[in-house]
């Protein structure tokens, strides 16, 4: 496994609006404030999101990005881009390999964060259909879309995007998490980024507490003494 020290940057790569920060915002606040780079890509807009019904859906779209770009900031992230793909309907697609490779030939990052393509049938709320598809296609992206000159070569020929090798995947919310962060000390920024998806957790009065339990026992796994809050990954090894 990489020392963060080794990496300079790091593109996430998730589906929705919030999926960062639920999965791992405490732990990007700890990459950032050791100076590395961290770019979003969020593929939908999250248009399918929100629970009041009498906001104009046609809105959505725009109120996610705000939100995003502002929980973004609270764990030092000030590039977030998004892919505009509709939500809820998303396919690991050879269009959305080509996209997701594009946007890793313009980062250029060290270390890859995504989301799990398996099912994960110990908390099913976690795989979105388009959390799988976007996992799938990041890891396709990654190996070997990116790094292989001849895959899509319009991205070489016609955009002058040369090929780029990502050393190492970090997929949170998978079934065999392999990797722990504590999180304790960042979980603040966390909780902030959360809230900044307000159209998403303004509703949900116990957010704090239904995070810190999940988080709790996420360290108890890791076997960190008791009080402490982690966030799992799964990293692979992908140079
Ligand atoms: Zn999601």
């Amino acid at each position: 496994m990489l020392a963060d020290t080794e990496v300079a940057r790091v593109l996430s790569i998730t589906a929705h609006p919030d999926d960062v920060d639920f999965g791992a915002a405490g732990t990007i606040a700890s990459w950032t404030d050791a100076g590395i780079e961290v770019v979003y890509c969020i593929v939908t807009d999250g248009d399918a999101g929100g629970f009041d019904e009498n906001f104009p859906r046609a809105e959505m779209p725009a109120l996610r990005r705000a939100e995003q770009v502002a929980a973004a900031k609270c764990v030092g992230v000030h590039d977030v881009r998004f892919l505009g793909y509709p939500d809820g309907r998303v396919e690991a697609t050879l269009e959305l390999r080509r996209d997701l490779a594009r946007v890793i030939r313009q980062v250029r990052p060290d270390r890859v964060l995504s989301q799990s393509p398996e099912r994960n049938y110990v908390r099913p709320g976690i795989s979105h259909p388009d959390h799988r598809a976007v996992g799938s296609a990041t890891l396709d992206a990654v190996y070997p879309d990116a790094r292989n000159p001849f895959a899509f070569p319009e991205l070489r020929d016609i955009e002058d995007l040369a090929a780029w090798t990502v050393r190492e995947v970090w997929i949170a919310g998978g079934v065999t998490p392999n990797h722990y962060v504590d999180i304790t000390e960042t979980f603040p920024r966390k909780l902030a980024a959360l809230r900044a998806h307000e159209s998403q957790t303004a509703q949900r009065a116990g957010l704090a507490d239904f995070l810190r339990t999940r988080l709790a026992r996420t360290a108890e796994a890791a076997g960190l003494p008791a009080g402490h809050l982690a966030e799992g990954f799964q990293v692979l090894d992908t140079a």
